[in-house]
């Protein structure tokens, strides 16, 4: 595990991309194997057992949430989440907003726009994406902070398909920054790749990737 760890580690670090080590279903003690490697952002896909893992793992983890949100489990994790990645919708959005400002927070959010070829995958489709955006209605929001997308591509074979859904997430996201962001230099995260796609990400322009099973098996 250590040496594929510090491969990709290092393959990222020359292209000033972010790891998110996916650890969800991963005991505390596989976690700490890569936190003792100097890991620190790790992801969770489910509520309770992130819960469960940041009351009992270090304090300096950065939680990465990226799994369908719930409105009422925002509460559960808005006093420490130090990034929401999957949201999809204004509803989820506004309550991360006010969960925030009970915990005295700023929480980075991305948005999750659905690119995939797959209908099970959530996330905001282009239109929707710019309905919100448009309405300016975020902007009252302060309790979270825009800091950019993410998106998941077809789980398949065919690399053409997985590569044109990245580059068009890309082209989104150049959109979007230039039209609704453009004075925000924090509007600046791209986050897409998984174990069997970051290199193709990463040539399309990702600025994050959310690696697990290539590191944890
Ligand atoms: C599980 C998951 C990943 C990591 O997938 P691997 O194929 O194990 O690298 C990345 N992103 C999301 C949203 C996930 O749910």
């Amino acid at each position: 595990m250590q040496g594929r760890y510090g491969e990709i580690r290092s393959l990222l670090e020359g292209h000033h991309v972010r790891l998110v080590a996916v650890s969800k279903t991963r005991s505390a003690e596989e976690i700490m194997e890569l936190y003792e490697s100097g890991q620190r952002d790790f992801g969770e896909n489910r509520v309770p057992e992130m819960r469960i893992k940041q009351a009992t793992l270090p304090p300096d983890i950065r939680w990465h949430m990226i799994g369908h949100l719930q409105k009422n489990k925002v509460k559960y994790i808005a006093p420490w989440i130090f990034m929401i990645q999957s949201v999809d919708s204004p509803e989820l959005l506004e309550s991360i907003h006010l969960a925030a400002r009970k915990a005295g927070r700023h929480i980075p959010c991305l948005l999750q726009v659905h690119i995939a070829e797959e209908e099970n995958k959530y996330g905001f489709s282009e239109e929707t994406l710019d309905t919100m955006l448009s309405s300016g209605i975020y902007k009252d929001w302060d309790g979270i902070r825009i800091a950019g997308l993410m998106g998941m591509a077809t789980n398949t074979e065919n690399t053409e398909t997985v590569r044109s859904e990245f580059h068009r997430l890309h082209v989104i996201f150049t959109a979007i920054k230039g039209r609704y962001f453009s004075g925000d230099p924090g509007f600046c995260e791209l986050s897409m790749g998984m174990s069997g796609d970051f290199r193709t990400a990463m040539e399309e322009g990702s600025t994050m990737v959310r690696i697990g099973s290539l590191i944890f098996s």
